[in-house]
């Protein structure tokens, strides 16, 4: 610190101390603390086939509310807990309640066909991933089928040895989705060797795709990529009945987003699809 000290005195704090250092800090604690308080929960989203409105499966997003700062959005403390580690015991929290979730739905006589749960690259290096979705399929009794994992292009990319994870979690029987598809980078050489089944177009090339021909000639490249790869494309992000139109035409049938429902609490969710 002295180092910091100033001619006339004065300390300038380290980068670290400044003010957006100390609330870092602070929701760092706090949220290492979470899940034993209760604060962690899940939403779901709905991803439906556009022809018919039926439902296809739910995406589980994860919530946390703390009492001092209400809801944080999860694009502000998924990477503080990428950045701290406590990815791994938030993610297993996460994947745990997603097919207890499952369960519960149908005990509640709703089938949801099928879960689709975010993972992070952090949750890859310790090697176990394969192990943990292992066990938590057994304890929950949850079927390998419904469960689809959903990694980014960055997690395939700078995951070393991800083909070899990717293949382990593929013997188990769960389904790889690419979320977010279209922002990384990812070489289709090495994408094909993959087994993966689903591509997500992200939210930002549907957003604009009756304005913007850019936006468009992408969306419609990743549905022709992912027919000629054999692979399903779902859209993230619908928002207007234009944008569903434009996608059924192109030959894309699954979506996600606000147009068919926000992300839902379990209850609400088994109280709009039970029919
Ligand atoms: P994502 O996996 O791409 O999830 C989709 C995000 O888009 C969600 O934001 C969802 O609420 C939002 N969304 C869905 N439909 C629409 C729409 O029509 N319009 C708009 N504007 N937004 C829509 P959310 O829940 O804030 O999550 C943000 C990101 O945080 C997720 O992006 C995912 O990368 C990450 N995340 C969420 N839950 C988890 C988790 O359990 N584990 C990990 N590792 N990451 C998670
Ligand atoms: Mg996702
Ligand atoms: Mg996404
Ligand atoms: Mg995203």
């Amino acid at each position: 610190q002295a180092k910091a000290r100033g001619r006339n005195g004065y300390c300038f704090y380290a980068p670290e101390m400044s003010g957006e250092g100390v609330a870092r800090l602070q929701l760092e604690t706090y949220l290492r603390r979470s899940i034993e308080k209760n604060e962690i929960f899940l939403h779901y989203q709905p991803q439906v086939e556009i022809d018919t409105g039926r439902l296809i499966g739910v995406e589980a997003l994860v919530r946390w509310n703390h009492p001092q700062l209400g809801l944080v959005p999860p694009a502000r403390f998924i990477p503080l807990a990428e950045d701290t580690g406590f990815i791994n015991q938030l993610g297993q929290w996460v994947l745990y309640e997603a097919c207890r979730q499952m369960v519960r739905w149908q005990e509640a006589g709703l089938t949801v066909p099928k879960i689709a749960v975010n993972l992070s690259v952090r949750q890859f290096e310790r090697g176990t991933i394969g192990d943990m979705v292992r066990g938590i399929l057994r304890e929950t009794g949850l079927a390998p089928q419904r469960l689809q994992l959903e990694v980014t292009e960055s997690v395939i990319m700078n995951t070393g040895d991800a083909l070899a994870f990717i293949n382990d979690l593929h013997a188990i029987g769960v389904s790889l989705a690419i979320d977010d598809f279209g922002t990384g980078y990812s070489s289709l050489a090495y994408l094909k060797q993959m087994p993966v089944q689903t591509l997500k177009i992200d939210r930002s090339f549907i957003k604009d795709i009756s304005t913007d021909v850019n936006d468009e000639a992408i969306a419609i490249a990743i549905i022709q990529l992912g027919k000629s790869m054999n692979l399903s494309v779902i859209a993230e992000g619908v928002e207007t009945d234009q944008q569903a139109a434009f996608l059924r035409r192109h030959g894309c049938n699954h979506a996600q987003g606000y147009l068919y429902s926000r992300p839902v609490a379990p209850d609400e969710l088994l109280l709009r699809w039970n029919d």
